[in-house]
Order: structure tokens, then sequence, then C-alpha cells
């Protein structure tokens, strides 16, 4: 068989040290620590949740450049939420805690955008959130640093600044669900993939951008992901 029409090229996250990461899959862990849960009206250990974003929503900024998006249509509260990515190097699924470490590839720092006045009137009408999370250019990221280069990353600080105004700030270890234990629950509902993204979950301080903001996201052991609202 042959397409109709060219299909699109699939799309890729720079790996640093050399290639290409193809992206299969973008999922997204929701309320994943505790401040953060707190902030948005919820408290207490609730089973982790998961949406996704299309694949092609990544926008690869390389590390010490400052990358890009457009202020999307639709809102007039664009939200940044800084997030550990991991990339899943190995598919499976019911994999076990224990043994999730053997899936993942790397780790990038993220950017979760959100129309957050389009969530919260999904959330109210009981109605799905894509047009909150899954448009355009709504997972800005850095390079995918290979876990063989960083180590496991399970502590250390997770940043946000706009304008070099500190925003959201939390550890790696306040994670309500780990790394390890978010690939489990995940590999129940989904077959994971090489080329799956996880976003992990963002820490406290969330807010607006607009047109002309700078974000700055930072993950200890990881670098930075600057980008710009144009
Ligand atoms: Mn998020």
């Amino acid at each position: 068989m042959t397409h109709v029409f060219t299909p699109a090229a699939p799309a890729a996250v720079p790996v640093e040290g050399g290639g290409t990461f193809p992206v299969h899959r973008i999922y997204c862990v929701g309320r994943n620590y505790a401040e953060h849960a707190r902030e948005m009206g919820h408290s207490g250990r609730e089973p982790p949740f998961f949406f996704l974003k299309p694949a092609d929503t990544v926008v690869p900024v390389a590390f010490g450049a400052t990358g890009a998006i457009d202020y999307p249509g639709l809102t007039s509260d664009l939200q940044h939420e800084i997030e550990l990515v991991v990339a899943i190097g190995k598919g499976g699924r019911d994999i076990a805690a224990a043994a999730a470490r053997e899936h993942v590839f790397g780790y990038a720092i993220g950017l979760d955008m959100t129309r957050r006045d389009r969530q919260s009137e999904m959330k109210k009408q009981g109605r799905p959130w894509e047009i909150g999370k899954a448009f355009e250019q709504s997972a800005p990221i850095s390079p995918i640093v290979p876990i063989a280069r960083s180590g496991v990353l399970s502590g250390g600080a997770i940043t946000l600044a706009v304008n070099d105004q500190p925003r959201q700030q939390g550890d790696l270890s306040d994670l309500i669900w780990s790394v390890d234990e978010t690939i489990e629950q995940l590999s129940r509902a989904w077959t994971l993939q090489p080329g799956d993204l996880v976003f992990t979950g963002t820490p406290a301080g969330v807010g607006a951008v607009q047109r002309g903001d700078l974000m700055e996201g930072r993950i200890a052991g990881l670098g930075a992901l600057r980008v710009v609202v144009r």
C-alpha cells in the first residue's frame, strides 16, 4: 500500500552526546507534588492520574539556546509548569517499580504549558482537558540527557524563573509518586514503547506568562531550558 500523502516526519528530540530520540507518545502526570496539589485545591495522596499530549507538541530547545513558542489562541491565562521529563528507551507493560529503571533512557527538562482558563472550565464541566493541555507548541523540552551521563535523578532542585523572578521551586525528592512508581502505574494502563516521554508533574508556583516573557527552567543535574513567549 502507498500512502495517499507524505506523512509528517516523526517528532524528535536531540540527545546529548548525539542522535535524536523519536517521540512516540507524551504522557503527563497530574498533581504530583503535594504543594502544587494544594494550590490547585486538592490534598492527600490520591492515585496518580494521566493525560496525554500529541507527540508533535514538543518544541526542542538546545542547552544554551533560547527557544520560542507562540502565545496560543483561546486563552488569556497561559501558564507554565516546569517538569522533569523521563524518556522511555525500553517498552513494556505491567512494569514493577523495582524494574522501572531499566526502561529509562534518560531525562529532560520540560514545560507543560497550559491554557489554565480552558482547563478550569473543562474540569468544572467534567469534560476532557485537551483544549487546555494538548495544543500546539505546548511541550517545550531540552535535549534528552542519557541516564548513563546524568545518573539516576531522584532528588535535586527543580525551579522556574520568569524574567529572572523566581516562580516555581521544588525538589525531585518531593514527587508524590516517584519516577519508578509512575512507570509502574502508567504501564498498567498503557503499553509503554521506546520513544514515550513522561512529564512527571510540576511543583508549586504555577502562574501566567505574557508575550515577551522569558521562562528559565532548571533541574539539578540536567541544566537549563530557556523559552520566550512571542
Ligand atoms: Mn503538568
